[in-house]
């Protein structure tokens, strides 16, 4: 499929090109060639988007004074708008991305309960009442912080920027959207979907451009009052010290090595079924990822050996024309990152179980096997960094303490998962996980009304649920001499 969609930068309500008019050509990780070239966002172009952002919300601006219903509807028509682009939509971030077209359309699904969630939110945001003394009236409103930044990865191109996307406008601020340079495409939808929601000119921008420079000119921008960045935690650390500069707040989604803990009560069917979904989907490149299997000694052989069976049966491929339900990762860079990891963990003495390599039918596209990892120890590089590919390692514990243990000892803190049908150990096993998000009996799972984000080098803040719309406004505190 030949791409037709938006290839211009979108500030301040109009197309265009970049000011030097340089481009980004983008690979179709199934095909290794060339899908599409984007206009490159450099600083002059981030300048002019904030120029526009900071209009759209001035003192007396048409968004900046528009009553909770109306904007409400505006939420409600970018849903409507990105509902009749997703089949389009979903084979554009299939060729973009490599992840398989089914995979995109639950990116996009995703996205259009975010945005009706949050026009629910438009009428709600309210502030208190604080009691002080007799003839004095104190309370406290919650208002826009102004311009929002959005800084999002390659790996939920879609998803990731309509989370914070959608609470930031429902609480009346703009937005500039910067995607990954890798998969700049599906961003540019969001233009059009506030175009066609007839969303005032500037409350959305969107500036595909390299990190190092449309990134860094973003997140150091005076007039950016928020940066919400998701991405990996090195250039998470960057981005915090460069938004410093502004005194921006910032919120950081970064990376996870999610463990998923499997105690010998567990349906061991339902584990296997939701760990497969928890590495495997995605082509395991998720922050959420559980890449760690943590198993009590009674079921590790069983479970390794159902894990390495799942592996070795899931038919690869991406794109319309295949049948896949794993796809290739996004990059060569990726794919050879993920082969170095696979070799670090046969060199340090780890087992493989299943796959280990590129399969030797795909001679074209970044395809990784499945793999599984058994006889790991949790010290092991395999255990401790994020791979960010179709990687499972199995370490054995021989009780509930070490599986805490275990479980805690990384240097991340996003999700994780516990496997278990004894009530009193889910309760007391999930009290003493150090991490953002856990779930019992389930793969990692989220919603747009759950509060996503994570403890340690995952990050701090959080996306979705209320709290985003914490994130998104400032509270304004009234005091009044009756
Ligand atoms: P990355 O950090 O390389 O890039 C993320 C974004 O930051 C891209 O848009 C990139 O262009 C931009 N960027 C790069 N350098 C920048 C700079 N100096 N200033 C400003 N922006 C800059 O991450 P990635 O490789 O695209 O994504 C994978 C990582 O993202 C993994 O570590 C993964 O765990 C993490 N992630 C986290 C979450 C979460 O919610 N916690 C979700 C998805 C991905």
């Amino acid at each position: 499929m030949e791409y037709t969609g938006p290839t211009d930068l979108y500030i301040g309500g109009e197309w265009r090109e970049a000011t030097n008019g340089d481009s980004i050509e983008t690979e179709d990780p199934a095909t290794e060639r060339t899908y599409a070239s984007v206009q490159k966002a450099e600083a002059s172009d981030i300048d002019a988007a904030v120029e526009a952002a900071q209009a759209a919300v001035a003192e007396g601006s048409e968004w900046a004074t528009m009553d909770p219903g109306t904007r409400r509807a505006k939420l409600h028509a970018m849903a409507d708008a990105i509902e009749a682009m997703k089949d389009e939509l979903s084979m554009v971030e299939s060729h973009d991305n490599g992840k398989t077209p089914f995979e995109a359309g639950l990116e996009i699904d995703m996205v259009i309960d975010t945005f009706r969630h949050y026009a629910g939110w438009t009428d709600k945001v309210r502030g208190d009442e604080i009691p002080v003394e007799n003839g004095r009236l104190n309370y406290t409103t919650r208002e826009p912080v102004g311009v929002t930044a959005h800084i999002a990865p390659w790996n939920y191109p879609f998803q990731l920027a309509g989370r914070g996307l959608a609470p930031a406008l429902a609480t009346g601020n703009s937005v500039i959207l910067k995607p990954s340079a890798m998969t700049p495409l599906s961003a540019l939808y969001y233009a059009k979907a506030a175009e066609e929601a007839g969303l005032p000119d500037g409350v959305v921008n969107v500036v595909p451009g390299k990190g190092s420079e449309a990134g860094d000119a973003l997140t150091g921008h005076e007039g950016v009052d928020h940066v919400t960045f998701t991405g990996s935690t090195g250039v998470g650390k960057t981005v915090q010290r460069t938004a410093a500069d502004a005194v921006a707040d910032v919120t950081l989604e970064l990376g996870g090595k999610g463990p998923a803990v499997v105690f010998p009560d567990a349906d061991l069917d339902a584990a296997a079924r939701g760990i497969q979904y928890g590495i495997f989907m995605n082509a395991g490149q998720m922050c959420w990822a559980n890449s760690r299997i943590v198993v009590h000694e009674d079921v590790y052989e069983e479970m390794v050996s159902r894990m390495a069976e799942i592996a070795e049966n899931i038919p690869l491929g991406g794109g319309i024309d295949d049948d896949g339900q794993m796809g290739p990762v996004v990059s060569a860079g990726q794919q050879q990152e993920i082969l170095d990891y696979i070799e670090t963990g046969k060199e340090e003495g780890a087992t493989v179980a299943a796959g280990g390599g590129v399969p030797g039918d795909k001679e074209t596209g970044h395809f990784v096997e499945p793999t599984v990892f058994a006889d790991v120890d949790n010290e092991m590089t395999i255990a401790q960094e994020e791979i960010f590919g179709p990687v499972l390692t199995a370490i054995e514990v021989s009780d509930e303490e070490a599986a805490i243990d275990v479980a805690n000892d990384s240097p991340f803190g996003l999700t994780a998962c516990v496997w278990t049908n004894d009530l009193t150990r889910a309760h007391t096993v999930t009290d003493r996980l150090d991490y953002g998000m856990v779930m019992v009996n389930e793969t990692p799972n989220t919603w747009p009304q759950t509060p996503f984000g994570g403890t340690k080098q995952s990050g701090h803040g959080r996306a979705q649920g209320e709290q985003a719309i914490e994130s998104y406004t400032e509270v304004k505190n009234v005091h009044i001499n009756l």
